[in-house]
Order: C-alpha cells, then sequence, then structure tokens
C-alpha cells in the first residue's frame, strides 16, 4: 500500500478517510459509520475531522466509529481560526478530544489562517503536545508564503491539508515541491470534487476504461484519487457515505497511472503556468 511518511517518523497509508458532512443526517448516519469501520478493516488509518465539521457532530460520529479500535487509527482534527489564541486551542482541543472520546490527537492542525499571530497558535501546539493531548501539529489552507512564516517559527509542523485535485492543479506550481523539500505532508481534500462534475468528465472515463482493480473495472473516481497520490508525500483524504464508496476508493490504490494516461489528464486538465494563488473551498 502506498504510504508517506511524516517527519516525526510515522508512516500512514497515502490514502485516508475525510469526514465533512458526516453526522448531520439521522439516516445516513450507519451507513458513515460502516464506511469509517470498513476503511480501517481494509488497512486504512488516517481520519480527518474538525470542531467546524457540522458543530462538532463530525467528530462526535468518528468517536462512536473508533472507540474500540481507537489504536488503530491515526486522528486528525482541526482548530477553527477564531479559537487560535492561545487560551482558545487548548480549550477547543478538549472539547474536541471529550466528543471524539479520545485521551489524544496524532495530528491538530490550524483549519485556516486567521488574525492570531502564528507564535502563539504554535505555542498552544507544542504545549499540548508537551501534555501528551496531541502527537503533532500542522496546518491546512497554507500557501508557500504562509508556509516560509511558519518554517521560520518552528520546524514542527507536519502537514499542510490543501485542496488538491485534477481540477484544483495550482498547488503544482509551487506549493506542493516547497512542502515536499520542507518535509511537510500534503494532505489533499476534495480530492474527488466534492463529488460533482469532476466525476463526468470524459477523460477520466477514458482512463479509468484502462485499468482494472481487485474489484473490478476501474472508474473516473479510482482515476482521480491515483491521480492524487501518484505524488511524492501528497495523501488523499476523499469522504465516502457508504462502505461501497470508501471500498472503490480503498482499491484507487492498486492503480498505477501510465505516462500517456498523464498525457491525457495532462491535456483536460492543464498544469499551471504561473503561480496561482491558493484555492480553497
Ligand atoms: P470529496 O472530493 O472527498 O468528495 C466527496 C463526495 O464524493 C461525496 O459526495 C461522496 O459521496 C462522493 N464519493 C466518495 N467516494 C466516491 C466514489 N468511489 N464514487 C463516486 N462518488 C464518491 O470532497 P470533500 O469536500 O468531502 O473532501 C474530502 C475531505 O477533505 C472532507 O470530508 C474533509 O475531511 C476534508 N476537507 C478539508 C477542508 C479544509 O479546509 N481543510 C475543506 C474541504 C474538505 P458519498 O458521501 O455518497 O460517498
Amino acid at each position: 500500500m502506498k504510504t508517506v511518511t511524516l517527519r516525526n517518523g510515522a508512516t500512514v497509508p497515502a490514502l485516508g478517510m475525510g469526514t465533512w458532512n458526516v453526522g448531520d443526517s439521522a439516516d445516513r448516519r450507519s451507513s458513515e459509520i460502516e464506511s469509517l469501520r470498513k476503511g480501517l478493516e481494509a488497512g486504512l488509518r488516517v481520519i480527518d475531522t474538525a470542531e467546524m465539521y457540522g458543530n462538532g457532530r463530525s467528530e462526535k460520529l468518528v468517536g462512536e466509529a473508533i472507540a474500540d479500535v481507537r489504536d488503530d487509527v491515526y486522528l486528525v482534527s482541526k482548530v477553527l481560526p477564531s479559537n487560535a489564541s492561545y487560551d482558545g486551542v487548548r480549550r477547543a482541543c478538549r472539547r474536541s478530544l471529550e466528543r471524539l472520546e479520545t485521551d489524544w490527537l496524532d495530528m491538530y492542525l490550524l483549519h485556516w489562517r486567521g488574525g492570531t499571530p502564528l507564535e502563539e497558535t504554535i505555542r498552544a501546539f507544542e504545549d499540548l503536545q508537551a501534555d501528551g493531548l496531541i502527537r503533532g501539529w500542522g496546518v491546512s489552507n497554507f500557501d508557500v508564503d504562509d508556509m516560509e512564516e511558519i518554517e521560520d517559527l518552528s520546524g514542527s509542523c507536519q502537514i499542510n491539508q490543501i485542496l488538491y485535485s485534477l481540477e484544483h492543479r495550482g498547488t503544482e506550481f509551487d506549493l506542493l515541491d516547497h512542502d515536499l523539500k520542507a518535509g511537510v505532508v500534503t494532505m489533499a481534500y476534495s480530492p474527488l470534487g466534492q463529488g460533482g462534475e469532476l466525476l463526468q468528465h470524459p477523460a477520466l472515463k477514458e482512463i479509468a476504461g484502462r485499468h482494472e482493480t481487485s474489484v473490478g473495472p476501474a472508474d473516473p473516481a479510482q482515476i482521480a484519487l491515483a491521480w492524487v497520490m501518484r505524488r511524492e508525500n501528497v495523501m488523499a483524504i476523499p469522504k465516502a457515505g457508504s462502505a461501497k464508496h470508501l471500498l472503490s476508493n480503498v482499491a484507487s490504490l492498486e492503480i498505477v497511472l501510465t505516462e500517456d494516461d498523464l498525457k491525457v489528464l495532462d491535456r483536460a486538465f492543464p498544469p499551471p503556468q504561473r503561480k496561482v494563488s491558493l484555492a480553497m473551498i
């Protein structure tokens, strides 16, 4: 299974599980829990959540899903910029831990940059780590200039979680290489274009037609994920609300895109020729 390695030495599968909008509907709850459980059974480890998602409902559902298998999970949550002061981060972390029914987070990210000085948020992260409540920290939605600032302040930022998919390739111009050289893992969010038009694109259908997986002929979602994970130390965190989608996503780890596949995708989704400001959802 393709993996990524963090600068603290932890190695995790390059495919993780997103949980935005999870826990919002009573009708979907058992299917969403089953999806996370199937992912863990299939060998995935990273679950990404945030205090923001459903105002804590996502964290609650994740807590329920992993209660008896906590040690198998590499748990990531995020603090809102409005809680990024020293005391705010410490309080938000404790609330997240309570909702997740766990004693620690494997990774705690600043969801996006707000008005609080980065030094203050970093100090809170480092104290939480010293207290054993988190095992590492990182950021999300940080472009190159923000990353340079972080790196001037600390050498401990582990992850930058950003929008990266065939539809949003701007970071290939600079940020992805910058983070790789800095030893920061890129966690690609919305890698399936949120299940929208991307998955209907004829180029993805064409490439899917060229590949097989152990669960059957490849489909556009698997190609979109294999494409994101082709890069060194980039992981993808698609959200799947059903075991069917989840297991299909796991099979994307088997797909190795050829040079010719990549050329077809480059023609359909051209790579950037100049700096593009980091897009975010
Ligand atoms: P994704 O690109 O992961 O798309 C999710 C959609 O794709 C859902 O509608 C899902 O449907 C569908 N889907 C999943 N698997 C398949 C499949 N095999 N075939 C067809 N459709 C499929 O969008 P997200 O925005 O959810 O991004 C992923 C995660 O990234 C989030 O859940 C969150 O954890 C994180 N994120 C972080 C952000 C940040 O600012 N840091 C911003 C946005 C997201 P179904 O539910 O029916 O399976």
